[in-house]
């Protein structure tokens, strides 16, 4: 991790490690809920940030026709 440092405070700045969030699409709120199931509201629809940002690296190639376009 780089050190960063803060010209100012934000007041309601609220932060939230990727590797523990979860967005809920229900409420449409990003959260540390643990889990199958949102903290805030109880449903079961929530994506795991991680899953999306921290994916292993897909070494296939790009689609031929997309090249020759
Ligand atoms: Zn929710």
């Amino acid at each position: 991790m780089r050190n960063v440092t803060m010209i100012h405070k934000e007041p309601d700045l609220v932060s939230i490690p990727v590797e523990k969030a979860v967005y809920c699409g229900n409420c449409e709120t990003v959260s540390s809920s643990h889990g199958k199931r949102c903290g805030l509201c109880g449903s079961e629809d929530i994506v795991v940030l991680a899953s999306l940002f921290l994916r292993p690296w897909d070494p296939s190639p790009a689609p031929a026709a997309a090249l020759a376009a």
